[in-house]
């Protein structure tokens, strides 16, 4: 028998218009060159509209990539809705990657009109003769002067004489919304295509009760850059709820955020763990006003326990960390303590939200082990992170790489964890990441995470480097924190570190650095480490 519902579309025009309907007063706040500027959902609304029907005028037809290189402001979030509602596809570019592989992404998804601010445009100046898919460059001014784009208008002129109301447009739920290539660690990036219906499903995700619980009370700040993974999918739910945005525009510094929470009185935000890091130094050294956060997210790597326990017992801020890739929308599995879990002892409750967490409802994920069966949720077995869901992918765009992403019917992750009998998955590793020492596997995230425990240590992170006789061997490269630098030393660390591992997981080295160096996201990149120290001659490995 037939179910007898409407088959209505899921698609981003509803949140559009319920938000411009229901929660005109609401506002947007966006720090730009002059200060903090501000309107109302009534204003974004039109601006919203207006812009949709530029596109139009301009030749952007239905399935057409338009690319957006921008920070996080007011305009950009009027993209994430105007592009994708009026048929085209929201392609976000990574601002920070290198010249080659934005040259590869705009070619590759064949962006027809590329949406700038003018901060930005100095790259896609030096890159302009190598995409000539681009018809036309849309500036935005963010105060960062002349560029000399061509064929370009000016944004602001662009929707001057459009009309703010909807023009008619049907689109299925099953059409692309958005796009966003993954940062590409070996070979060329990869593009995940979204889905109106990925999107949409998505955000009810981040609002469910048990996951995020964004609200319309909630204000949001929007801290994870827009073009990471649609920005961790919070804009879309955002204005699906009629939350309050506050976007931190053009480069903006730890400080920076730390003065929106506190003027805006923001609720909800997600980050990458070295954003949490970074406001921890800065509260060490000066006073904010953080009490309005109720919800802080963290992912994209793993956050050290202690992190979670600092920002608890010293500022009263609650992190919750979750998981997810661009392939995943990204938000696939939350940790949060289910209430019997909230009975156990302290540190057992933050041994468990130190772990990635339990599924979204509406993905399901399983580990596999090198034959292809599923490991048991022993919390002790590892196996590779494979989910399927309405908002995983189904395949990159264009790319001959599919065939091995994915297992009958789940899409392999590239994530080595384990699940617990709770369901609680703990990412060991990336499998490129995992440390294959004499045919035993070291998660290098645990050795950075117990080595991040240490009160000196403000930041850590775990290679492999090649050892003659156990093929690879852990090394640590460490961060003193500003105050104890010169003062720490790698026995201090092997000591601390040998009361917390097992003795043959110890790194065979110990480097102090200044900094560890990031990936385009804010990442540690082990890529650059690894290459770095791949000559390095460990302390006792022979000739
Ligand atoms: P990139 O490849 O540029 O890092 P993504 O943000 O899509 O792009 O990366 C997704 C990967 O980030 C995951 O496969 C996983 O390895 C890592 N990751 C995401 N969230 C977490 C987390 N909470 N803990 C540990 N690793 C995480």
């Amino acid at each position: 028998m037939q179910g007898l519902m409407m088959d209505y579309p899921l698609t981003l025009h509803h949140f559009l218009e319920r938000a411009g309907r229901l929660f005109p007063y609401k506002e947007i706040v966006s720090k730009t060159a002059h200060g903090l500027a501000r309107y109302t959902y009534a204003d974004f609304y039109q601006r919203v509209h207006r812009m949709g029907r530029a596109l139009r005028r301009l030749g952007v037809a239905p399935g057409d990539r338009v690319g957006t290189l921008a920070w996080n402001t007011s305009r950009h979030l009027e993209l994430y809705f105007a592009i994708p509602c009026y048929g085209a596809v929201l392609h976000t570019l990574n601002l920070r990657l290198p010249k080659d592989q934005l040259t590869y992404i705009i070619n590759h998804a064949e962006d027809r009109v590329i949406f700038v601010d003018t901060s930005l445009a100095p790259v896609l100046e030096e890159i302009r003769s190598e995409i000539p898919c681009v018809k036309h460059f849309v500036v935005m001014d963010d105060g960062g002067g002349e560029t000399e784009l061509a064929p370009r208008v000016d944004y602001e002129d662009l929707i001057a004489f459009e009309q703010g109301s909807p023009e008619a447009y049907a689109a299925k739920e099953t059409d692309a919304a958005a796009m966003c290539y993954t940062s590409g660690t070996t070979g060329n990036p990869k593009g995940s295509v979204y889905s109106h219906r990925a999107i949409f499903l998505h955000s009810y995700g981040l609002t469910m009760a048990d996951t995020f619980a964004l609200s319309e009370r909630d204000t949001l700040l929007q801290i994870v850059p827009m073009f990471h993974a649609n920005g961790w999918g919070l804009p879309f739910a955002a204005v699906m709820t009629g939350a309050k945005i506050v976007l931190p525009g053009r480069h903006p510094q730890i400080r920076d955020l730390a003065e929106l929470i506190q003027g805006e009185r923001a609720t909800i935000m997600g980050g990458v763990p070295t954003i949490w890091i970074g406001i921890h130094d800065l509260l060490q050294q000066e006073k904010f006003d953080l009490s309005s956060v109720r919800m802080a997210a963290t992912a994209g790597s793993a956050i050290p326990r202690q992190v979670l326990e600092v920002f608890d017992r010293e500022y009263g801020m609650r992190l919750v960390q979750a998981w997810g890739m661009t392939e995943t929308t990204p938000i696939a599995t939350v940790s949060v303590l289910k209430g019997r879990l909230e009975a156990k002892p302290e540190n057992e409750r933050y041994a468990i939200r130190a772990k990635q967490g339990i599924s979204v409802a509406g993905v399901d994920l399983r580990a596999v082990n090198g034959e292809g069966r599923e490991v048991p949720w022993d919390g002790q077995t590892m196996g590779e992170l494979q989910v399927r869901g309405p908002w995983i992918t189904s395949g990159y765009y264009n790319d001959p790489r599919n065939a091995a992403s994915f297992m009958d019917g789940w899409f392999r992750t590239g994530d080595v964890v384990t699940i617990d009998s709770e369901g609680y998955i703990q990412i060991a590793d990336r499998t490129k990441d995992l440390i294959k020492s004499g045919g035993e596997w070291i998660s290098s995230v645990e050795l950075e995470n117990a080595i991040m425990a240490h009160p000196k240590v403000l930041e850590a992170c775990v290679v492999a480097v090649p050892h003659p006789k156990w093929q690879e061997r852990p090394v640590a490269v460490v961060v003193p924190q500003a105050r104890y630098k010169g003062q720490i030393t790698k026995e201090e660390i092997l000591e601390f570190l040998a009361a917390r591992t097992a003795k043959w997981w110890l790194p065979d080295d110990v480097i102090f650095l200044d900094a560890i160096p990031k990936t385009s996201v804010g990442k540690f990149d082990k890529k650059v480490l690894r290459e770095q120290f791949k000559n390095y001659r460990l302390p006792g490995a022979g000739q």
